[in-house]
């Protein structure tokens, strides 16, 4: 999604991304883009502070944003997103403040987009929804116990986390070419470019019910079912992200 979102920033907003990224190990969108998930090892605290920030859950039977309902004192995805792109955008802040600020918007953009981090059920976004998955992908090395005689233990947001696109055997700038072949733009369900509408697709993607499989058992069909639906949001969130930084960073 990273790789995809910058080839089609501004030469002004590239140049802009990479005087932020200078010293990062790999200075560039998709390099940074797991960083918000990677503090939960690294560094603890912050990601005990920042944990609410992934995700935002609606209460049954509604997918409208309701900022002092779903995301008080904005610690929600749909609040971050407002407020690491107003840190991003301003000049004053430190660069250190605007360079995590940039970290955590490609973030948090491709978390937005992946239908069970914006849900209405009761299910944790379906990491309560336990699976078993046949799959010949080998999990990574933390998840190995949970791996017997190729059936994967896992839960349903897992599977839409890594498995749907992981399966498809490519890797991140392969997967970037294929997607960049595609026409671009990709469709958008809406023109906005606010992250509370943002987040209301995929509760309705989530709530239409058609990604809830029937059963806690599946293999790769239900992955080949669902990968089309997975790259299309893909494609959506690196669309909304450039054009979120190519607003913020061009002059
Ligand atoms: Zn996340």
């Amino acid at each position: 999604m990273g790789e995809l979102a910058q080839r089609h920033l501004t030469p002004a907003a590239n140049a802009q991304v990479a005087a932020l990224l200078k010293g990062e190990p790999e200075p560039s969108l998709a390099g940074v883009a797991s960083w918000a998930d990677t503090l939960r090892k690294s560094s603890p605290e912050s990601y005990k502070r920042t944990e609410r920030w992934h995700y935002v859950n609606f209460p049954v039977g509604t997918c409208a944003y309701r900022p002092q309902r779903d995301c008080p004192d904005g610690n929600c995805v749909v609040g971050q997103i407002e407020r690491q792109r107003a840190i991003l955008g301003d000049r004053a802040q430190s660069l250190s403040a605007r360079r995590d600020a940039l970290k955590f918007l490609v973030h948090f953009v491709g978390d937005v987009h992946q239908p069970l981090h914006s849900s209405n059920r009761k299910d944790k976004g379906g990491n309560d929804f336990q699976i078993s998955l046949r799959t010949d992908l080998q999990p990574e090395a933390y998840a190995q116990q949970n791996y017997v005689d190729g059936v994967m233990g896992t839960n349903l947001h897992s599977v839409w986390d890594y498995y749907i696109l992981a399966s498809k055997g490519v890797s991140a700038s392969l997967y970037a070419d294929r997607l960049s072949a595609l026409p671009w733009p990709p469709k958008l369900p809406s023109k906005s470019m606010n992250p509370a509408d943002w987040a209301g697709e995929s509760c309705k993607l989530v709530d239409s019910q058609r990604l809830y499989p029937k059963s806690h058992k599946m293999d790769s069909r239900y992955l080949d079912a669902q990968r089309p639906l997975a790259e299309r949001q893909l494609e959506i969130a690196a669309k909304r992200l450039a054009d979120l930084l190519n607003a913020t960073l061009t002059d």
